[in-house]
């Protein structure tokens, strides 16, 4: 049984965004393994998001971690290929919805109110009853996912982390003062463990004997399609419905949509479903002018995880020594990516220096 394992300052498990963030800003600091169940790090949520970046999306704190990862991709843009390339975002309201705009308006955000004409005039195939009001909001842009999750596990790989893929589930325990990680790789023991596990953080939690958060993964579901001929959409902004009941924007020359499905699974490799498809494909179809036969050119579906209470939770936990949580990261986890590693990173090395100093003025008492 005590086979001994490498020893290492953390063991992160998940190789999505927040794994690789995490990755990136503790090594150097620490000796850090990254260990990713599948054999592709970022096949699940990461690697089938909108790509958007939107700081005025989801509740105060993904706005408080969208606001600090904004320095970041303003700075990304330059870099080849370019991490983030700007995009407006234009919110839309219906005459019985206008009241929904006006949160936009508040700073930090960077916004400004829009005619309903000028609105129609960004986006003439939208219908004029759907756009009685509407906000533009000047800094949103879109991310490239997999350039950005590269950056970060390029930067990990480069300060000293090894990485691991498809390792499958490892067995986790902990003993004295270390947790002892199990799995296809061999074994691993570090003081601190860091859950980046996404929609099965709970389930990470449950196999660490952790008393799990009651996590909701939920379902979103994706379409892109072929835009008509005569349709000139490269300059449309991000078009996003104020009361949350779609969005879309330009994609790979074609349109992506979604009808905002938000259905509760089980964490799973999510598949697109019928209704989650038809919700989007009928919701894009409302909001348009003219009646429009769509071509679908891909569908693809994921899970959002969202904490009871709504705000991620990227802390250590309350009862379990050692055990990091970065999980809850709803729709946000890209675009506040930047800010979570640099917090996780922060709040992990503090204690870790306080415990260091502790057990040095233990040893010199
Ligand atoms: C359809 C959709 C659209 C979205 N659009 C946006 C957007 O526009 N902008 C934005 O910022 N965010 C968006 N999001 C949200 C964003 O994708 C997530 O917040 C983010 O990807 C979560 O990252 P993660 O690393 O926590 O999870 P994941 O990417 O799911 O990574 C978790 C990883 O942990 C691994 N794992 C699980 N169990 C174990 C184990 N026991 N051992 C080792 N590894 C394990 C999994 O295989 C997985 O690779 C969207 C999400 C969806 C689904």
């Amino acid at each position: 049984m005590s086979r001994s394992a490498p020893g290492f300052d953390a063991v992160i498990l998940g190789g999505g965004i927040a794994g690789a963030t995490v990755a990136a800003h503790l090594a150097g600091a620490m000796r850090i393994a990254l260990l990713e169940r599948e054999p592709q790090m970022a096949t699940h949520a990461t690697g089938r998001s909108a790509a958007m970046f939107v700081p005025s999306y989801g509740g105060p704190e993904a706005r408080a971690l969208t606001a600090a990862s904004r320095a970041f991709f303003r700075r990304a843009t330059t870099e080849t290929p370019a991490l983030f390339t700007p995009r407006p975002a234009l919110h839309v309201a219906r005459a019985d919805r206008l009241d929904r705009l006006d949160d936009l308006l508040r700073p930090p955000l960077d916004a400004e109110r829009l005619s309903a004409a000028a609105a129609l005039q960004q986006v003439p195939a939208l219908r004029a009853e759907a756009v009685a009001g509407a906000v533009m909001e000047r800094d949103a842009g879109e991310i490239d996912v997999a350039a950005l999750h590269a950056h970060y596990i390029r930067q990990a790989r480069a300060r000293g982390a090894e990485i691991h893929t498809g390792v499958g589930s490892p067995s986790l325990a902990r003993h004295g003062g270390a947790w002892r990680l199990d799995c296809g790789a061999g074994a691993f023991q570090a003081p601190i463990l860091v859950n980046a596990t996404g929609a099965w953080a709970d389930a990470t939690a449950a196999a660490a004997g952790v008393r799990p958060l009651g996590l909701k993964p939920r379902r979103r579901t994706l379409v892109l399609i072929d835009k008509p001929d005569h349709w000139t959409t490269e300059r449309w902004p991000i078009v996003m419905a104020a009361d949350g009941r779609f969005y879309f924007r330009p994609y790979n020359g074609g349109l992506l949509l979604t009808g905002c499905d938000a259905r509760l699974s089980p964490p799973c490799d999510a598949a697109p479903d019928e209704m989650g498809v038809a919700l989007a494909v009928a919701r894009f179809r409302q909001a348009l002018r003219a009646p429009f036969a769509e071509r679908i050119r891909a569908r693809w579906a994921g899970l959002r995880t969202f904490t009871p209470g709504g705000a991620p939770r990227i802390a250590w936990d309350d009862e379990a020594p050692g055990f990091f949580w970065v999980a809850g990261l709803g729709g946000f986890g890209v675009q506040a990516s930047p800010a979570i590693g640099r917090l996780a990173a922060a709040t992990i090395l503090r204690s870790a220096t306080t415990s260091r100093r502790a057990s040095m003025l233990a040893e010199h008492a």
